[in-house]
């Protein structure tokens, strides 16, 4: 395992983190304890020394799974855990954090985040006797030793974040196919922050098996999703990959790649780079995902439609879009998360009036590419 200093902390961390969002479950509302604590310490006893988790992760059971995984390696290991917002500003940030420790069976958190820090979040936390006077008060009790926060914000708006001086350390999105993070990645580093990603096999995506994707760091990989780890960890300024590892053939393999990450060569870089442009532009043939067409009478996310085809067309990664089309068959009223209900419906149920295309500047023919990706990727 190959371990880096995290930012300012003082403190070193293995490239590769553990991420307990996708643990095995017992029932909807229960980790299943036993083999969840067999993998997460085979990863502690495989020197991965970061463990991430969250009060809603595995039906809200991953912090007492991770309490549990815990024992005996307290003292070797950093927990990172996540405060999400609610009502009630300090006293719910106390009674959160009281929560997660009871949960997580321990005395301190290492890192505790703010979940999904946006722009206007830092001054409504920052108002006195608020949210981050509460942190800071946690902080010198020692119930919490590091500051953090996660971001899904637009990109653009995360250096002001990082100016507050607020935080200590910034867990992102990162990956092959979405690098829109890449010069945060560069400014926190600048700046004494540790930095970890999330999704750097792109959420499953890029785990896909894909001769595209595996190719393109142009050495030999036995994977796509070995190709996506090692773009990640090779970016001398990340120090922590999280994967959600959900068994033991998943965490051997990506130990291997963690034990060997050495950076890509200048060379490398540049073939990555010209790539994934090319690729960028072959995608945007069949649509830029302007979003000008929406909406569609009969809910159909036309450029998420497109997406999903060009993860077939131009990354070969057929399964994955297969499998997310699937969703799109779900009904309506079934769906519960805002994302399920974004996905909107399958391109079968397109009744052709032409309203969409009224409105594409790339004067794309949507209906028959509808058409055509219904018949690819949907049901048989
Ligand atoms: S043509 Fe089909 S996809 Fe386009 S707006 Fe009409 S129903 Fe929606
Ligand atoms: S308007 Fe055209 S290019 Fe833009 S998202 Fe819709 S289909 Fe794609």
């Amino acid at each position: 395992m190959i371990y880096k200093e995290f930012g300012n902390t003082g403190i070193k961390l293995s490239v590769l983190g553990f991420g307990a969002m996708r643990l095995p479950m017992a029932s909807d509302k229960q980790v299943d304890y036993e083999p969840a604590t067999k993998l997460m310490q085979r990863a502690f006893e495989l020197g991965v020394n970061y463990i991430d988790t969250a009060p809603l992760y595995c039906g809200e059971d991953s912090e007492v799974a991770v309490g549990k995984a815990l024992k005996g390696w307290r003292d070797k290991i950093y927990v990172s855990t996540k405060y999400n917002e609610g009502e009630g500003g300090a006293a719910d940030l106390r009674k959160k954090l009281e929560l997660s420790l009871t949960k997580l069976d321990t005395e301190y958190i290492d890192f505790y985040h703010c979940w999904g820090i946006n722009k206007g979040t830092v001054p409504r936390f920052a108002v006195k006797g608020g949210v981050l006077d509460e942190i800071r008060k946690a902080k010198d009790e020692g119930l919490i030793r590091h500051i953090s926060f996660s971001f899904h914000d637009d990109a653009a708006n995360m250096p002001e974040i990082i100016d507050s001086g607020i935080f200590e350390s910034v867990l992102l999105q990162y990956n092959m196919l979405d690098r829109s993070n890449e010069k945060n990645i560069d400014y926190a580093k600048e700046k004494g922050l540790g930095v970890v990603v999330m999704g750097p096999v792109g959420g499953g995506r890029l785990g896909a098996p894909s001769e595209v994707i595996r190719n393109i760091l142009g050495r030999e990989v036995k994977s796509s999703a070995e190709a996506a780890m090692r773009f990640v960890i090779a970016n001398p300024n990340v120090h922590v990959a999280l994967s959600g590892m959900q068994n033991l053939e998943q965490l051997e393999e990506n130990a291997r790649i963690a034990a060997n990450a050495e950076a890509l060569s200048e060379a490398e870089l540049v073939q990555v780079n010209a790539m994934m442009a090319e690729n960028k532009k072959l995608a945007e043939l069949y649509c830029t995902g302007c979003n000008y067409c929406l909406p569609c009478p009969q809910k159909i996310n036309i450029p998420h439609v497109f997406g999903l085809m060009n993860y077939h067309k131009v990354y070969e990664l057929t399964d994955y879009s297969r499998a997310e089309y699937g969703n799109l068959y779900k009904p309506m009223e079934e769906r519960t998360a805002p994302w399920e209900i974004g996905w909107g419906t399958d391109a079968g149920t397109c009744i052709e009036c032409g309203v969409c295309e009224e409105k594409c500047p790339q004067k794309l023919k949507i209906i028959e590419q509808l058409k055509e990706t219904h018949e690819i990727l949907g049901r048989k």
